[in-house]
């Protein structure tokens, strides 16, 4: 029987760093699958486990199913013996072959029923992919189809890579995902690999924001058949988990060699831009070998390719550059360029999910820094700050001076020293910022604003012989300790600023002891509140607990079952 569960580690605008679990195999995402053909294994399985490292691989089911020898020899070993592999698993039901032949000869029951005698750890069922150019009615059937037949995939003894189809109607995508999101965990975006042939990255931007915006922010999203490495940061930054690649080598088929930017000839390379084993050891000698052999090598470069660039995002989001990565990669191509500003377009989304605090710097890449998350939020947190000094700023423009130590502000700053602004005001403005107009207020004349020695920055603050706040060293802004928290809980009503916990005793002593608030114990989060904000947590009947660091953003508490809600101080 199947388990499956996901939980989200560390997070850049939408894109995340996860831990997904399938009947007890654990992955790191974004995870790359790579896919392997019987009928043309390019590379051996053990090489992909062994060299490569892949902890989870995906084939076809459909294929094995049609070849009768296979078929035996699968139904009687299992996929795992079969494959020689004791990772995940996932399976393909055939859908591609129906958008690419238009018909296949299995059912969406046989096909399901095959995937569990098999023991596939992800299946599909067989979802009907409408092509980007389908007439409305048309896609709307074969959706209707397609929900039907998602009913039979219920319970499958696989987890269910539940396809979310609908075309380019951005209306039917979204219905297709509440319908699919609310019965489904794990979602995959179909039917997205014709468009992404033609450079249709304005319409795929808008289908994977379409979905997201659908679906439970706890779905894992596996965007279906994205294998190019240039578009994976985009896909990373719209909140898309999972990736699979046959890519790697059907490119290599045709002599092409991926790299981040863009795909190559190999006959016009006259340099290679890469230096993995296979391209360190044969570089351009890649052209002199014929048939099999250059297939191969070409496959293996495209693969390291791919998990470097995956890995690049990864570390985006662990540092929070993401943004960067983005705007890089999409001036390959003006195309991607135009996926990029269509991405800004959902900003307002997005940034409900990004985190208020960043490791790296805010660095102004071109014109769509201007409409970046980062810039939403700082503004409706800048309308509540009264100042009398104010800094013009690139991309920002008027900031209060009070601000200019603190994520985004700090790195668009030159001349920091010659700003002069009182330590009181300075620290009232950072209140009103982080917590809502007039919060400063709460910091009375008589607060002892204590620096730090070595950098002279504000980094306590004392009333009356206490301790009520700390500055953070690493991003200056207010840790609010117990005494300033029970006043900011006086000032704002309920739910402003707060984690409302359910009413499990042990949860809420467990809480009171310092241990983190977990997902399932929230039962409600101010909205206005971003991951990596300071919060207060009470009880629904609105007594102080503790105060703590917001872990996930308010829509991803709510929907997670798992996982850490808030870090607890
Ligand atoms: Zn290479």
């Amino acid at each position: 029987m199947k388990s499956f569960s996901f939980e989200v580690k560390a997070k850049d605008i939408a894109g995340r760093i996860g831990s997904l679990t399938v009947n007890g195999k654990k992955v790191e995402t974004p995870l790359l699958m790579p896919v392997f053909d019987f009928k043309r294994q390019i590379i051996p399985v053990k090489e992909l486990a062994g060299e490569f490292r892949f902890k989870a691989l995906m084939t076809n089911a459909y294929n094995l199913l049609k070849d009768e020898e296979l078929k035996k020899k699968v139904l009687k070993e299992g996929i795992h013996k079969l494959l020689g592999f004791d990772g995940i698993v996932a399976t393909d039901s055939g859908s591609y072959q129906l958008m690419v032949y238009g018909s296949v000869t299995t059912t969406n029951r046989e096909i399901i029923e095959f995937q569990n005698r098999i023991g596939s750890d992800i299946g599909s069922f067989l979802d009907i992919p409408t092509l980007p150019d389908a007439f409305k009615p048309r896609a709307e059937e074969q959706l209707n189809e397609t929900l039907k037949r998602s009913e039979e995939a219920l319970n499958a003894e696989f987890a269910v890579n539940a396809g979310i189809q609908g075309g380019r109607y951005l209306d039917l995508r979204a219905r297709a995902a509440r319908g699919i999101g609310s019965r489904f965990e794990l979602n995959a975006i179909g039917g997205i690999v014709p468009l992404m042939e033609a450079y249709r990255f304005l319409e795929l931007v808008d289908i994977i924001a379409a979905v997201k915006m659908n679906i439970p922010a706890s779905r894992v999203v596996h965007a279906f058949g994205l294998g190019h490495p240039m578009l994976f940061s985009l896909a990373v930054a719209l909140g898309c988990d999972l990736f699979d690649s046959a890519a790697y080598s059907l490119y290599a088929q045709n002599d092409r060699y991926l790299t981040a930017d863009g795909t190559k000839r190999l006959a016009e390379l006259e340099y290679v831009p890469c230096s993995c084993p296979v391209c360190s050891r044969h570089g351009i000698g890649l052209k002199e070998f014929s048939g099999e052999d250059r297939v191969g090598l070409l496959a293996r470069h495209n693969l390291y390719i791919s998990m470097e660039e995956l890995n690049a995002c990864k570390q985006a989001i662990a540092e929070n550059s993401l943004w960067e990565l983005v705007a890089r990669r999409c001036r390959a191509h003006p195309k991607m360029l135009e996926g990029l500003n269509k991405m800004t377009e959902h900003s307002h989304w997005l940034s409900t999910l990004d985190v208020i605090t960043k490791k790296t710097a805010f660095k102004i890449t071109g014109p769509e820094a201007e409409k970046r998350t980062e810039v939403i939020n700082a503004r409706k947190r800048i309308e509540r700050v009264k100042s009398e000094c104010l800094v013009e700023l690139p991309v920002f423009g008027k900031i209060p001076a009070e601000l200019l130590d603190i994520y985004p502000f700090n790195s668009l700053v030159e001349d920091y020293g010659k700003q002069r602004v009182r330590d009181l005001e300075k620290v009232r403005a950072l209140m009103d910022y982080q917590f809502g107009e007039n919060a400063g207020e709460l910091i009375s004349e008589k607060v002892r604003i204590k620096k730090s020695r070595a950098t002279q920055r504000i980094r306590w603050l004392y009333e009356g012989g206490e301790m009520i706040a700390s500055v953070r060293a690493s991003d200056h802004l207010v840790i609010p300790h117990e005494k300033l928290a029970l006043k900011l809980k006086e000032k704002f009503e309920k739910p402003r600023l707060r984690v409302i916990l359910t009413e499990d005793e042990d949860a809420i002593q467990f809480v009171k002891e310092g241990k983190s608030v977990m997902n399932k114990f929230v039962k409600e989060v101010d909205s206005e509140l971003r991951c990596g904000d300071e919060c207060i947590i009470v009880d629904s009947k609105d007594n102080f607990i503790r105060t703590g660091t917001l872990a996930l953003s308010p829509a991803e508490i709510k929907d997670f079952k798992r996982g850490v809600a808030v870090k607890v101080r």
